[in-house]
């Protein structure tokens, strides 16, 4: 351990830590420490640094904005590499963006400069490196149909490759397939267009994630209405997050997930609030549409939405023992968990050589339409009101 500390401190332009709380990096707020952390906005250095991981023999991973990482509070006994650039070029309709960049940046500097074709990634959280990998998307578009082309390191050297031989499919990539190449820049085509008339468009999409962008993952728990409770309640229909204006009642029993600010119903995953909530909406939905799940596995016929990032719709683990929840809310055992992912209704390690593993005993695993995955420990649950 000692001598790749000191093999990666030598690489100029490495920023280097040793047990890096990873928490610091994820989304989610969550996870214990990496024994190795390092970023750089080099790529050179960057290549270094994975030779250096590689020839330590230890277990290593490339993260981005760890939106999609899980990592367990044991962390992550290996390294975590991270590449950090973050420029930005346009020139006529072409802009070329390092893989560091944030997604929502680049989304904006499209934008700004009357370029479209990204705005319908607004609100899409992470790095631009992964989207590309990832092949992110929303509302029937993918970054994919503006990739030209996207520079890359193989394992060897760095390679470019044009879209078709980047080979991406509904979110997937040929990176995704394979876990030893990082992405480090890509080129996009986009065409001209009025930046106010696009400024509109993102802002319409990003209403719906930003619905549930104050959500503080690192608070979240499960809690149970002990009382009956009259709420107004938010839905959406297509792009739009309505809230209404006539109270609803929660029975009893029924479960909330909340951050302790903002509290959504487990069974639909619609936001609920004691207070009224300015009224967008021009009509108010009949109030069996309120507790349907706003997502499963396919749409609900009545409640259009779009469907939810990778992972998030689909039906894993045994169905619920209670049948008290609108979408899957699975208590997983197992082995503790590293750097993961969530991967075909499992958490998938992240390094490429270990198994897919199950999560901690006692593990809940909440997977909703788009708006939430949250993973934490039982414990942290308790009832509303007590
Ligand atoms: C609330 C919420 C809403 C979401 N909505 C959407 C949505 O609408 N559409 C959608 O497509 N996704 C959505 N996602 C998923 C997520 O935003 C994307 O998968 C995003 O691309 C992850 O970016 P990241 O930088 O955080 O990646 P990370 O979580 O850090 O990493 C994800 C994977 O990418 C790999 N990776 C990261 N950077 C690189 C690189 N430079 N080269 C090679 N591999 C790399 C990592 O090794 C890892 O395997 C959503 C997620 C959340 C939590």
């Amino acid at each position: 351990m000692d001598s790749t500390l000191a093999r990666l401190s030598e690489i100029t332009n490495l920023t280097v830590s040793r047990d890096a709380p990873l928490s610091a990096y994820t989304r989610f707020a969550i996870g214990g420490p990496a024994d190795i952390y390092a970023e750089t906005e080099s790529v050179e250095s960057f290549i270094q640094a994975l030779a250096a991981a590689r020839a330590s023999g230890r277990d290593y991973m490339v993260m981005g904005g760890g939106t999609n990482l899980i990592v367990s509070d044991l962390g992550f006994r290996g390294i975590m590499l991270r590449f950090v650039a973050r420029r930005m070029l346009a020139a006529g309709d072409r802009v070329q963006c390092d893989a560091g960049a944030v997604l929502q940046d680049l989304v904006d500097f499209a934008i700004d400069r009357g370029l479209q074709g990204l705005e319908t990634l607004a609100g899409i959280p992470g790095s631009v490196g992964a989207a590309v990998y990832g092949n992110a998307g929303a509302y029937g578009h993918s970054i994919s149909e503006r990739v030209r082309q996207v520079r890359f390191f193989d394992g060897e050297c760095v390679r470019v490759f044009d879209n078709a031989e980047c080979e991406f499919h509904y979110r997937e990539s040929v990176f995704k397939r394979r876990k030893d190449w990082v992405v480090f820049s890509t080129e996009l085509r986009l065409s001209p267009a009025d930046a106010a008339a696009l400024r509109q468009i993102a802002a319409r999409d990003r209403a719906v994630s930003q619905h549930y962008s104050q959500f503080d993952y690192s608070k979240a728990r499960l809690v149970r209405v002990t009382e009956p409770r009259e709420v107004y309640v938010s839905y959406r229909i297509r792009d739009t997050i309505f809230w209404t204006s006539k109270k609803i009642r929660l029975p009893a029993g029924e479960m909330l997930l909340t951050d302790g600010k903002i509290t959504a119903r487990a069974k639909c995953g619609n936001q609920v609030s004691e207070t009224a909530k300015p009224e967008v909406s021009d009509q108010e939905p009949e109030e069996d549409i309120l507790d349907q799940p706003v997502a499963l596995v396919g749409p609900s016929p009545s409640l259009p939405v779009r469907p939810g990032p990778p992972g998030f719709n689909l039906p894993i683990g045994p169905p619920p023992s209670s049948g008290a929840f609108g979408f899957p809310l699975v208590s997983l055992g197992g082995a503790p968990i590293g750097g993961c992912r969530l991967k075909d209704g499992l958490l998938e390690h992240c390094h490429p050589h270990k198994k897919p593993v199950a999560p901690e005993p006692g593990t809940i695993v909440l997977i909703g339409s788009g708006l939430a995955m949250v993973m934490w420990r039982y414990h942290r649950s308790r009832v509303l009101g007590s």
